[in-house]
């Protein structure tokens, strides 16, 4: 069939997907919101007050949980359960693969006589033992036990997840190894949590807060993506395998206009992203925004933030949502970081701050001036951490997607540095050099102190090149790809701003014991030392520029250009020390989590490189075959030479990366993931470059796959 005909195939469209229909949303009864989730509404509707009390606070206020109440919760949810016609469950988790987990087990047990009871403990709810063997563990099973089990999380709602054939209650879970250490990515971030909530509850003590009882770190994650019609989807090998094309050559130039960020959403499109919204808010994934992004056929999608553990399961939910539901509409979402060479790849933006348990944001500069020296305290935490872990920022957003991304003047480069707006930078370079210097914003209020500062209300410009910048009460930390999960990098986020807090909280306390000591000065003099060390990673300028990466060198700071260059920063000295001082990961699990990322970059990078070489082989150069027998037959040499000649050039490359994917080097992983590197990604992009100039001479009836055209723009 000519391709043309295809195309039209894939620009039908049928509304099959199950949430079209008109829906009076202004009625109660047609509020779907959380309708799916075992939340506080169907906690206190279900029970006894006693219990819901319990459970509250653990929740609310991170207390310890009473196991006692596991039962009456255990009962409560699977009648729930039960009534939304669930007849499994299971324990959900995050294992260390980037994704999700789980295994079902029926609530159903024969009870003897040829029928059959619901049941579901306390026990059941509180613990499983999946096998731990059949996930990444990074040699911690090995040396151990096989027996891995999942403990229930009670901070994080239980939900059903549907199916045309039933539905499932999920668990939210912890999943560690039998002798304790942490196999996935829920329980450091756990502990992050509480070792920040620690660290600035001690410093809000300090400013006088005593009534804050809890301090949450908050995520609110912008996620890109693309949607491409199925049809293409499934006719590529590669997509299918790799997530990404690696072949393809780039469309007419131009033709990436710049009408597509925010303009109007196809119909399809926007037909899925309702229906994926309303499934997420069934799930209580509170989404807001919805647009086009820069590339053609992308998108974004983002919620309200949460608190981080919350949001980094509703990450997940969003992300399994997209690609579940875009099916329902004839479409595949794509969330590989670079899914197409030379058209822009997909990240994903980690909005985080701090609040205390009643909604105070730690990193609001506020309107008084106590608000703004609070602001001012843990902005300079934040400054503090990141200069000090950038490597390790740098890591947690390494993976061999992220290589053809970061630093391709589309995404941040690699270098990690923090944009503060020209109003906070001089805010803080005044404090540093001790004095009100005459270009400080007219805002610049003293009270009492002649530094203290009255802070302007935002952040002033934004800045897309970025890897890390202030957003007005948050910071925006937007190296991370489409494809991540987000409880590692929060983990780290909330670790090393846990170290800074606990550092400056320590150097203020010693301040505020001298006689006469005042807060406003004690805090400023805090402030200003921070910034004096730690302000070269805060930067302003163009991070896509040649003059930067000199300019960042001539700093100090860190640019770490590939995945194998940035992993060792999970087990540097720095890293171990911070991680094990606030017990988030020792240096065992730390060791486990770069053997992974490590054994992750290989595994990638081998698969595509195997399926490149055959694509190669039984697609592509049989194309270029036929093409130079009718060349040949239609008598004209010049074009059969030119044929000929890329299809030999074509195979003796795919040889070279055959033979360069064939032996891979003994010796230590990285040093494996330093191979992949240099020697069979180069030959993958060698093979490609002749392939795509084959692409562009080749019959289009001849061509074996769809091209970048209609992949990204027949909607
Ligand atoms: P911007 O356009 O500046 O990026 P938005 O208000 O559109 O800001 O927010 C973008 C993302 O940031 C949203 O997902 C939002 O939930 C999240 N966000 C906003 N405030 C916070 C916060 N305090 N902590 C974490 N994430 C936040
Ligand atoms: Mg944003």
């Amino acid at each position: 069939m000519p391709t043309r005909h295809k195309n039209l195939g894939a620009a039908q469209w049928m509304a099959n997907g199950s949430a079209i229909e008109v829906v009076d949303l202004t009625l109660p009864e047609n509020n779907v919101y959380a309708e799916n989730v075992f939340g506080p509404a169907a906690q206190r509707a279900r029970l006894p007050k006693g219990v819901y009390r319990k459970l509250q606070a653990t929740i609310e206020r991170g207390e310890e949980l009473d196991p006692s109440i596991a039962d009456a919760v255990a009962s409560a949810m699977k009648d729930w359960a039960l009534a939304k016609g669930a007849t499994h469950y299971t324990h959900w988790f995050q294992p260390l693969t980037g994704s999700t987990a789980e295994k079902h087990d029926s609530f159903f047990g024969p009870t003897g006589d040829g029928m059959s009871i619901a049941e579901f403990s306390g026990k059941e709810l509180i613990q499983a033992e999946p096998d731990a063997s059949s996930f990444p563990t990074g040699g911690i099973r090995a040396t151990f036990e096989a027996r891995g089990y999942t403990a229930w999380d009670p901070t994080s709602p239980a939900f059903i997840l549907e199916n045309p054939n039933g539905a499932t209650l999920c668990i939210p879970t912890a999943f560690m190894s039998w002798t304790g250490e942490a196999l996935d990515n829920k329980i450091p971030l756990l502990r992050s949590m509480e070792a920040l909530s620690t660290a600035a509850l001690k410093a809000l003590d300090l400013f006088g807060d005593h009534d804050a009882q809890r301090v949450f770190t908050t995520v609110g994650a912008e996620q890109e993506y693309f949607l491409i019609d199925e049809q293409y989807y499934y006719e590529r090998p590669d997509l299918i395998n790799t997530g990404r094309t690696l072949y393809g050559a780039k469309p007419p130039k131009g033709h990436e206009l710049d009408d597509h960020y925010f303009g109007s959403i196809p119909e399809r499109v926007l037909a899925c992203m309702m229906e994926v919204e309303r499934e997420l808010a069934r799930l209580g994934v509170p989404i807001k925004t919805r647009h086009n992004e820069v590339a053609p056929a992308q998108y974004e999608v983002a919620p309200i933030f949460e608190k981080s553990s919350v949001g980094a399961d509703h990450q997940h939910l969003i992300m399994q949502t997209l690609q579940r539901v875009a099916r329902n509409y004839g479409l595949v979402a794509l969330l590989h970081e670079k899914p197409f060479a030379g058209v822009n790849g997909s990240g994903k933006h980690n909005n985080w701050s701090m609040s205390t348990e009643t909604g105070h944001n730690l990193l609001d500069p506020g309107d008084t001036p106590y608000e703004n020296l609070q602001f001012l305290f843990f902005a300079a935490a934040v400054i503090r951490a990141v200069d000090k872990h950038q490597g390790l920022l740098r890591a947690t957003v390494a993976n061999a997607g992220q290589d053809h991304r970061l630093g391709a003047n589309e995404a941040p480069p690699a270098i990690i540095s923090i944009y503060l707006g020209s109003e906070i930078e001089r805010v803080f370079q005044a404090i540093a050099k001790g004095k009100v210097h005459k270009s400080t914003p007219k805002s610049f209020l003293g009270l009492g102190t002649p530094v203290l500062p009255h802070m302007p209300l935002h952040a002033g410009d934004r800045n897309r090149t970025s890897p890390f910048a202030f957003t007005g009460n948050k910071f925006e930390f937007r190296a991370l790809g489409a494809n991540q999960e987000l409880g590692m990098p929060n983990t780290v986020l909330n670790t090393i701003v846990a170290e800074s807090i606990d550092a400056m909280a320590g150097d203020l306390k010693k301040k505020l014991a001298k006689r006469g000591a005042k807060l406003e000065t004690a805090v400023v003099d805090v402030v200003g030392d921070v910034y004096r060390e730690h302000g070269r990673v805060v930067f302003d300028g163009d991070g896509y520029s040649e003059a930067w990466h000199e300019e960042a060198e001539r700093r100090g700071l860190l640019n770490l250009r590939t995945t194998p260059d940035a992993l060792p920063q999970f087990i540097s000295p720095s890293t171990v020390q911070v991680f094990s001082k606030y017990k988030v990961l020792d240096k065992r699990e730390l060791q486990a989590r770069y053997d992974v990322y490590v054994e992750q970059y290989i595994t990638k990078v081998n698969i595509e490189a195997e399926t490149a070489a055959n694509m190669g082989r039984t697609l592509i150069v049989p194309a270029a075959l036929r093409q130079v027998t009718m060349c040949d037959e239609a008598g004209i040499d010049s074009l059969t030479d030119e044929v000929r000649g890329l299809t030999e050039e074509l195979v003796s490359r795919l040889k070279v990366l055959e033979a360069a994917n064939a032996n891979h080097p003994h010796g230590t992983p990285i040093k494996h993931a330093q191979y992949m590197r240099d020697k069979v990604l180069p030959a993958m992009v060698s093979a490609r470059e002749v392939a795509d100039d084959l692409e562009l001479i080749v019959a289009d009836d001849l061509w074996p796959l769809p091209k970048y055209q209609e992949m990204l723009f027949v909607k």
